[in-house]
């Protein structure tokens, strides 16, 4: 049985106190999720804070992006070890955000996963097609595009000191989500294709569906076989709304 992860992405949102409120209220009611590991993912400058609201608690907290480098003259970059500073479990690579607007290509991401796994974090490996490349139904060789990329470097082994993220970018933010036809589809693909290489692997790492994931469809989507958790946006903003999500794993 593979641990359900709910993981929270509050990308460049909140405030120190609009943090402390959220984190308030995600603890007082986090007992009530019975299933499933809470994580949030928080802005760079909030993590001292929220390693101060969380130890001790059973959520987990990380951040959305590390460098590549260890230390030295990167201006406006944060390493791993700075990371590992204020207690981080997970960091994201490879958001389509950070792919779309940022310019981080499947080798760069790759790379961050490898240096955050070196460190000791995990990655929340993040994969997804365009519209366009739905459109066109090329949806499985971007995703496979990707995976390969992290593959070619690190080997397939490597994937389970993280977790895989399925986010299709045109459900990103948008209010459209997959149904859970599709993206079990594409969870289905990706375990699939991973167990060409490795089939204890594929068995056990964690694949999280990212999109538009809410209290309204979360269940549907966290029943399907392969969907193993959510990374979730704009709801992860709301105490209530995470809180249901994470119910709605069981
Ligand atoms: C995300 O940014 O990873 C995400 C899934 O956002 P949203 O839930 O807002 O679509």
């Amino acid at each position: 049985m593979r641990q359900v992860l709910i993981a929270g992405n509050w990308k460049m949102n909140g405030s120190r106190s609009s943090i402390r409120e959220l984190l308030n209220g995600i603890k007082a009611c986090a007992s009530e999720v019975k299933s499933a590991e809470l994580a949030v993912c928080s802005p760079f400058p909030y993590l001292a804070d929220v390693q101060e609201q969380l130890t001790g608690s059973s959520l987990s907290w990380g951040a959305q992006n590390l460098s590549t480098e260890e230390k030295g003259a990167f201006t406006g970059e944060v390493s791993a070890a700075m990371l590992l500073d204020f207690a981080c479990k997970y960091v994201i690579v490879g958001h389509s955000e950070r792919r779309s607007l940022y310019g981080e290509d499947d080798a760069l991401v790759a790379q961050k996963f490898a240096v955050a796994r070196k460190a000791g974090l995990k990655p929340v490996f993040c994969v997804g097609e365009s519209l366009k490349e739905r459109e066109s139904n090329v949806t499985e060789d971007v995703v496979a595009r990707q995976i390969d990329a992290l593959i070619a470097l690190e080997g397939v082994a490597a994937l389970t000191d993280g977790v895989i993220a399925y986010e299709p970018v045109w459900a990103i933010g948008t209010g459209k989500t997959a149904s859970p036809d599709q993206a079990q589809a594409v969870h289905a693909f990706i375990r699939a294709k991973l167990a060409t290489l490795d089939a204890a692997v594929a068995d056990k790492v964690q694949i999280l569906y990212g999109g538009s994931m809410n209290p309204a469809n979360a269940a549907e989507l966290l029943a399907m076989a392969d969907i193993d958790g959510g990374l979730i946006g704009g709801a992860s903003l709301k105490a209530d709304d995470f809180l249901a999500i994470g119910r709605a794993a069981g």
